[in-house]
């Protein structure tokens, strides 16, 4: 049987690292809405002219832009066995518009990567990517704050969050992830 997961959790967290791993070990593709703006922005497409500003001051690219990429990519036929989304749902709309697209009861795990402030602004600023800047990374943390946490209640109140601890070595983090998936 496929799945559909989703990853969730602050940003820095290592969440994207975790994913890719994790996808080509179960075979399903690694959606991320993160690296799908950034190949527009670098392939310097009119949807990326849009977004690379917006992504640069760590809001939020507007809901109908993520929304039609997601409803694409999921679309398409290596999605159909599952898929892991990354960077999506990240606010009450974008859940909904989820839930429309697929179904309420289509995403069988959210995985919750946690890890503490002080932990994930110091691993952002050592990565060094353009929207990695002091005052965007400060803007990416109060949007995660403020619309994309509360999404875990939803998700809580379906019984399908599954929280795992991200500090720690890559495997680590991976083999927990893998043990409440295995769950
Ligand atoms: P991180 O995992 O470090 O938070 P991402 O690669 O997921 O970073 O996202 C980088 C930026 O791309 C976000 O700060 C935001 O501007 C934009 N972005 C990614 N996913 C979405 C989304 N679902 N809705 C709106 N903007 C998004």
């Amino acid at each position: 049987m496929g799945r559909n997961l989703l990853i969730l959790g602050p940003p820095g967290a290592g969440k994207g690292t975790q994913a890719e791993v994790l996808c080509r070990a179960l075979g399903i593709p690694h959606v991320s809405t993160g690296a799908m703006l950034r190949e527009h922005v670098d392939g310097g497409t009119e949807l990326g002219m849009l977004a690379k500003e917006v992504m640069d001051s760590g809001e939020l690219v507007s809901d109908e832009i993520v929304v039609a990429m997601v409803a694409d990519r999921l679309s398409r036929d290596d999605a159909a066995c599952g898929w892991l989304l990354d960077g999506f749902p990240r606010n009450p709309a974008q859940a909904a518009a989820l839930d429309e697209i697929l179904g309420e009861g289509i995403v069988d795990t959210v995985v919750v990567v946690d890890a503490p402030e002080e932990e994930i602004v110091a691993r952002m600023l050592a990565r060094g990517r353009s929207d990695d800047t002091g005052e965007a990374t400060r803007t990416r943390l109060a949007v995660y704050r403020e619309q994309t946490a509360p999404l875990m209640d939803l998700y809580e109140e379906r019984g399908i969050v599954r929280i795992v601890d991200g500090v720690g070595q890559i495997p680590e983090v991976l083999c927990r992830i893998v043990q409440v998936l295995a769950e």
